[in-house]
């Protein structure tokens, strides 16, 4: 019979691409009363029961162990895992291993604990970081905010076409204000600049608005 035999970061990795788990099939296997082998590996039925690694074995135990830590496997994070739900940090059994990273902003190397989740190297990168992702959603927000109003006057002005061309452009006051009251309401803002300058790309004043609105009826391209 030929046989392979295949490491489990290796199984995980073939498993990966399946639509059901490892564990799940491990877990089937172990339950099932078709399976006749004893799939025990606890206590006695462990293959190395009561037998000890010798000082050579340990040694290379130890290297590959070294070398999982610095590595970006599979195995690693299971063993992170593994330190971290074992409760032997919190009981100072073990030291946590460090490790080098490279801050996300700055780019400055930092020492951490393997466990933790840290990626800035200091509160000043962490807190740049977050003000600029702030800002970028603000600026987002107020851009769409701009897009709307300005779909709004233009289709406010097409449905006020006659009282927008009636207009006289010394007497704005009200027509400018029936369209403020309603824009007010729909999105909360009342400055005439911010509008003015969401529909004529800058603030030219209430007068230029409605020129542009007149214009705007008359031809219904801007
Ligand atoms: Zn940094």
């Amino acid at each position: 019979m030929n046989s392979e035999l295949v490491s489990y970061e290796e199984l995980m990795e073939l498993y990966g691409e399946l639509p059901f788990s490892l564990n799940s099939v491990l877990n089937n296997w172990i339950k099932s009363e078709h399976t006749s082998i004893n799939k025990s590996l606890k206590g006695e039925y462990n293959g190395h029961y009561k037998m000890k690694h010798t000082m050579a074995t340990k040694q290379i135990i130890g290297k590959h162990t070294k070398s999982l830590w610095k590595s970006n496997s599979y195995s690693k994070m299971r063993m992170v895992e593994g330190l971290k739900s074992s409760g032997l940090i919190q009981k100072g059994k073990i030291k946590t291993p460090r490790e080098i990273r490279t801050c996300v902003l700055c780019e400055t190397e930092f020492e951490v604990l393997i466990t933790s989740n840290k990626s800035y190297c200091s509160r000043e990168c962490s807190g740049k970081t977050a003000i600029r992702l702030a800002t970028e959603i603000y600026v987002d927000h107020r851009h769409e905010i701009h897009n709307l109003i300005r779909s709004y006057v233009l289709d406010w002005t097409l449905k006020n076409e006659e009282l927008v061309l009636s207009t006289p452009l010394n007497r704005i006051t009200p027509t400018i204000s029936k369209l403020l009251e309603e824009i007010f309401l729909l999105y909360r803002i009342k400055d005439i600049r911010v509008i003015t300058k969401a529909v004529l790309g800058e603030d030219l004043g209430r007068k230029e608005l409605i020129r542009f609105m007149k214009k705007y009826s008359r031809e219904k391209i801007c």
